[in-house]
């Protein structure tokens, strides 16, 4: 890659990371400045600063870290998740990382130690979703936990914190948020109807389910 080229490439990843941010705020996934975003550019990842509104990051706020956490772009701070999006990086093939506190999936994750499979939908994120033992925001030991729960998953809830997904893309990375808390959403409807208890699927009904998203989209 030419100078130029690598530049042009970091400056449209900065763009859609912004756009990607917002768009969580937006949809109501965050408030103010919680949450944040990364995506990988070969072997620097982008990611959004602490404490900042996504509304007020420019062009010039771009921050980038090594996937050792060393600052290569940027003066501001980065956020403090960095742990827990370069854990995912160094451990799997994502090209972006999403993190939210979105309001369904926080609570459900403060009810149950994985999300029950209540819908067919749970086989794009790997499977049954689980959530991660509560730890310390920005921890190592957050990070850690975050890492365990994504075994085989491209999503996992943080206990009492939030949501992390990640994908190829920032958009792959978003959508799945989305799914995952609409999910944490039906589950919280169904099973909130007094003497009612929502039927779950099975395993091979899940596996059955993932089979056939491999082709989703696609003639056959
Ligand atoms: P940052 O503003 O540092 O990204 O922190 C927000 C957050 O969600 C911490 O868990
Ligand atoms: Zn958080």
């Amino acid at each position: 890659m030419t100078d130029q080229v690598r530049q042009n490439a970091i400056e449209r990843a900065w763009e859609d990371l912004v756009a990607t941010a917002r768009r969580t705020a937006a949809a109501g996934l965050v408030v103010g400045t919680s949450g944040n975003v990364s995506t990988r550019v070969g072997g620097l990842v982008l990611v959004t600063p602490s404490a900042v509104p996504y509304d007020r990051l420019t062009p010039e706020d771009t921050v980038a870290v090594d996937l050792d956490g060393n600052q290569l772009l940027g003066e501001l701070a980065p956020t403090s998740e960095l742990p827990l999006h370069l854990e995912v990086y160094r451990n799997t093939q994502a090209g972006a990382v999403v993190h939210t506190h979105a309001v369904y999936a926080t609570a459900v994750s403060t009810l149950v130690p994985e999300l029950p499979p209540i819908h067919y939908m749970a086989a794009a994120l790997g499977g049954t979703v689980r959530v991660a033992r509560y730890a310390l925001y920005g921890s190592d030991e957050l990070a850690a936990n975050m890492l365990h729960a994504l075994r085989e998953r491209s999503a996992c809830l943080l206990q009492n914190h939030g949501t992390v997904a990640y994908g190829d893309s920032l958009d792959q990375a978003y959508d799945r948020t989305a799914q995952l808390e609409w999910m944490c959403r039906l589950w919280l409807t169904a099973a909130s109807l007094p003497g009612h208890t929502p039927s779950l699927l099975t395993g091979s009904q899940l596996r059955e389910a993932a089979d056939k998203l491999q082709g989703y989209g696609r003639p056959r």
